[in-house]
């Protein structure tokens, strides 16, 4: 199942620090020759991929990245330090786009259009706009920006904003008409730029189920590890995901569909193109709560009931691995869970018997989750041609 997950953020690569305008000052030389160093070079904004990260999730909480200013050149002719490059890490998988420039959101993150988004940079940018008359398959391609990298493996790295050049200092203005040169040049302003981060994201587990089985409580649960991106809300078309950590330090994302099963199969909510998408999950959990199992006749009634729905809604999703699961057993007592295993049973189906609350029987599910994404993943490996 895959996901696109997005965020816009605006990128500032360090100023050069000046030139330094400065003379000689010894006991008994009463005028010194120009002595003033250069400044340092700014930091650069460089984006490093690393398989840690899973999600943008970060990139909706911060959305100003600046590297350091170079500092200023001194007398004595010392040289100025370069400023530190910035180096961001994104997931890997992760496509950086370049926006055009937009004076109202370089107001917003605090760039004056006479500041640092003006004429003193180093490189200019160039956009390709579309022409007038042209559909409007260009303007999408205009808000969606260029493609400037595809951070695709782990460490790979991409310079986003050079630092400007440190400026001289006026010992590079001697000459033999001027011995005491009072010029200097300024440090030159970083770029800055506006990037669109795009990253897609697979989801090894989608999680099914009646409304009200616990579905959205144990994402919560089990992505506790990593409250950061539990339960992340994405904005179009609203499945939670949560990254699951297994105790072998394993991870996994998990999808809460929430409306899958309420309205899909009618055309209701979600896209064709999502359900396309949906086909791409390894496995299914499919949760109902102990609320849902009858007392007596079929003991499958619950889950029969979405997997009949799921079928008619598409049959490739139907036909995925399944991990089911009964939740709410804190409800129950004890003599009541054994009878409920019982039947399962008999039924010859078996189920995990949770509670997303408690958290009895939860491990154990993820393990098992684990397990499934491990196989499904080796054997689809297998079948790569
Ligand atoms: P969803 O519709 O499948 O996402 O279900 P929710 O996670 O929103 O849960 C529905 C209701 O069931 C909420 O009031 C939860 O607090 C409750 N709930 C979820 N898991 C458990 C559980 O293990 N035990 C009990 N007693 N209540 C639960
Ligand atoms: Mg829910």
């Amino acid at each position: 199942m895959r996901f696109v997950d997005e965020a816009v953020i605006t990128v500032r690569a360090g100023k050069g620090g000046n030139g330094c305008l400065s003379f000689r000052r010894e006991k008994f030389v009463a005028k010194g020759g120009p002595d003033g160093g250069d400044g340092g070079d700014g930091g650069d904004v460089v984006f490093r991929a690393t398989e840690r990260l899973l999600t943008l999730y970060d990139f909706r909480l911060k959305r100003m990245y600046e590297a350091e200013n170079g500092k200023p050149g001194q007398g004595q002719q010392k040289y100025g330090r370069a400023g530190k490059d910035l180096v961001i890490e994104v997931p890997v998988g992760t496509l950086v786009y370049e926006l055009p420039r937009d004076d109202d959101e370089l107001a917003k993150a605090g760039l004056g259009t006479d500041g640092y988004a003006g004429m003193e940079r180093d490189g200019a940018l160039v956009y390709e706009l579309p022409d007038e008359d042209e559909d409007d398959e260009s303007e999408e391609r205009v808000k969606e920006g260029l493609l400037v990298a595809d951070l695709d493996h782990d460490g790979a790295e991409y310079v986003a904003a050079e630092g400007g050049r440190g400026g001289l200092g006026n010992i590079h203005f001697k000459s033999s008409t001027n011995r005491a040169p009072r010029r200097t040049t300024p440090g030159r302003f970083g770029e800055d730029k506006r990037l669109r981060l795009e990253l897609k994201i697979l989801a090894d587990i989608g999680l099914i189920g009646l409304p009200n089985a616990g579905k959205s409580t144990l994402i919560s649960a089990i992505s506790a590890a990593r409250p950061k991106i539990a339960n992340y809300p994405f904005t179009t078309l609203t499945p939670n995901l949560g990254v699951v950590e297994s105790d072998s330090g394993e991870r996994m994302i998990v999808a809460d569909i929430p409306g899958l099963i309420e309205g899909a199969s009618l055309g209701h909510g979600l896209g064709h193109s999502f359900l396309k998408h949906v086909e791409r999950t390894r496995c299914l959990v499919h949760m109902l709560s102990v609320e849902d199992v009858p007392e007596d006749g079929d003991v499958m009634a619950g889950f029969n009931l979405v997997d009949d729905e799921l079928a008619a809604f598409d049959s490739i999703l139907a036909a995925k691995p399944q991990i089911r699961v009964v939740n709410k057993i804190d409800l129950i007592d004890e003599e009541e869970l054994r009878t409920l295993r019982e039947r399962f049973d008999k039924a010859g189906v078996p189920v995990h018997c949770i509670s997303a609350v408690t958290g009895d029987g939860v491990s154990e599910l993820v393990a098992e989750m684990q397990r499934l994404v491990r196989e499904l993943s080796k054997s689809e490996e297998d079948t790569e041609p």
